[in-house]
């Protein structure tokens, strides 16, 4: 082989090399531009997983709330008092029949939103505050809502409200009820306060006395006696409000604990 020839190999085993070398840059370039474009969908893909998980945990959460909005859970609502037991009266007032007025409007209110409501007495007539307790326990109540209103002979000038309790367990409810029928009445939120009670102690679930008002108020009396009077309407919604609260909202209540003396002028501490 002369040296032209040979020198004519080695131009084309170059130039080969060379092309080689082209392709597998291409070929790397195109390996490398695959790569970043694979990885780019799995980048976007896990980002829409994540979005997609955290839309379904929110979703889940409202569900969850909606459901427990939606459960129906079992309110014994209980007005206080009835037939030979008047409970407070002043002027042309008896407390029993105030406390079934509310209870009733109370279970309207409630019943709409989907919770089970028991009933100790629907109309005038008198059970035993251990019969009314007897009977939330056995219909498996959730809670039991004693709807009272106060009283105090000697000063027409006093008013505010207030919600008893017994148990521990029985705060929260007493609380909430205060928190919504203060509000929605627009009266003196006196605390709630401990009160030695059959009913409340038997009661096996949270229960509460809700004591809204004075009826032996001048202004409470004159507006009961009032054709006009939303008193009553306003009351039961402060109460419905409350139970409502207490079962989906009870991180919002707040507890307030009376440190005052509390009057309580109550003819029913007997049985
Ligand atoms: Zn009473």
């Amino acid at each position: 082989m002369n040296d032209y020839r040979k020198f004519a190999i080695g131009q084309i085993t170059s130039r080969k090399r060379k092309y080689f070398l082209g392709i597998c840059a291409l070929l790397l370039v195109g390996v490398i531009g695959v790569l970043i474009f694979c990885t780019n969908i799995f980048r976007n893909n896990k980002s829409e997983t994540a979005n997609s998980t955290s839309n379904q945990n929110s979703g889940s959460a409202i569900l969850e709330s909606e459901t427990l909005a939606a459960k129906k859970q079992i309110v014994c609502l209980d007005p206080g008092h009835g037939g030979s037991d008047t409970g407070a009266t002043y002027g042309k007032i008896s407390e029993s029949d105030i406390n079934l007025t509310v209870a009733l409007k109370v279970k309207a209110i409630l019943g709409d939103l989907g919770y089970q409501i028991y009933m100790t007495r629907s109309d005038d007539s008198f059970v035993a505050k251990r019969a009314r307790a007897a009977y939330c326990n056995s219909v498996n109540a959730d809670i039991l809502v004693s709807i009272h209103h106060n009283s105090y002979e000697t000063d027409h000038t006093v008013d505010y409200d207030t919600a008893l309790y017994y148990k521990d367990s029985d705060q929260l409810l007493a609380s909430s009820l205060l928190n919504s029928t203060s509000a929605e009445l627009n009266i003196k939120d006196q605390g709630i306060a401990k009160f030695d009670n059959s009913l409340l102690w038997i009661a096996k679930m949270p229960a509460a006395l809700s004591e809204s008002f004075f009826i032996t108020n001048k202004g409470e009396y004159s507006s009961l006696i009032s054709n006009s009077s939303t008193r009553l309407s306003d009351e039961a919604k402060g109460i419905a409000t409350g139970i409502v609260n207490y079962f989906v909202n009870p991180e919002q209540i707040k507890t307030l604990v009376s440190q005052d003396s509390l009057i309580i002028d109550r003819t029913d501490l007997g049985d």
